[in-house]
């Protein structure tokens, strides 16, 4: 079986990673490898087009505190004002069964799993220019005047944040992004750190 993996895919808003993070997806099935996207808790309203349990477990502040205390996420943040959450349990099942395990949360988040789990792969997607955001972001047309400014400010900090990250990927093209994840995923698993045991002669 092949290992694991823990990959942890953040953006600013408007990078296109979900767009991404699909088409990996469909990549690895193709491929006969085992991945598993984890589903997100949040507590932001559903947008057009998103359904409850396939883009986010929506809910309501006083759950997802409940949930917190109770130490049912393996990270959170609050982000634009609302909470962002990765549910424990679906992602150690994942973890367990060796899967490609994929997460699509914010830098703060990413940082969160690493001290969790030291092994956890970081990956910033980025469009090529930084300019592009602005104009995907009100594209979308689903948020406030406030919200989108408020989204460009945090992905300025996440483009400073972003030098912990293990790798960098340019959403040009799409499939090219996800040619370079995929590369990622094979590179990951020849690290010496995973491999170690290999080299032991008996
Ligand atoms: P959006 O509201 O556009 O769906 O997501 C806003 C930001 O929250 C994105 O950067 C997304 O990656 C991040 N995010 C989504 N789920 C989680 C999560 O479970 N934890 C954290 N820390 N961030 C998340």
């Amino acid at each position: 079986m092949k290992p694991g993996i823990k990959l942890i895919i953040s953006g600013p808003s408007g990078a296109g990673k979900g767009t991404v993070i699909n088409r990996l997806l469909q990549r690895l099935a193709a491929l006969h490898e085992e991945a598993y996207l984890s589903i997100s808790m949040t507590t932001r309203y559903m947008r057009e087009g998103e359904a409850d349990g396939v883009s986010y477990y929506f809910t309501d502040k006083p759950s997802f505190e409940r949930l917190l205390d109770e130490k049912g996420l393996l990270e959170h943040n609050c982000y634009n004002g609302e909470y962002y959450g990765t549910p424990a349990a679906p992602a150690e099942e994942a973890f367990a069964a060796g899967k490609i395990v994929l997460f699509d949360i914010d830098i703060n988040g990413g940082r969160q799993i690493r001290e969790r789990y030291s092994d956890a792969v970081t990956v910033f997607l980025i469009p090529p220019e930084f300019r592009l955001l602005e104009s995907r972001l009100r594209g979308r047309a689903t948020e406030t005047e406030d919200k989108i400014l408020h989204r460009l400010e945090i992905a300025r900090d996440e483009y400073a944040a972003a030098v912990d990250y293990d790798y960098v990927v340019i959403n040009d093209s799409i499939d090219d992004a996800v040619e370079e994840l995929l590369s990622i995923i094979t590179a990951e698993r020849c690290r010496m750190s995973r491999r170690a045991k290999l080299l032991t002669i008996l």
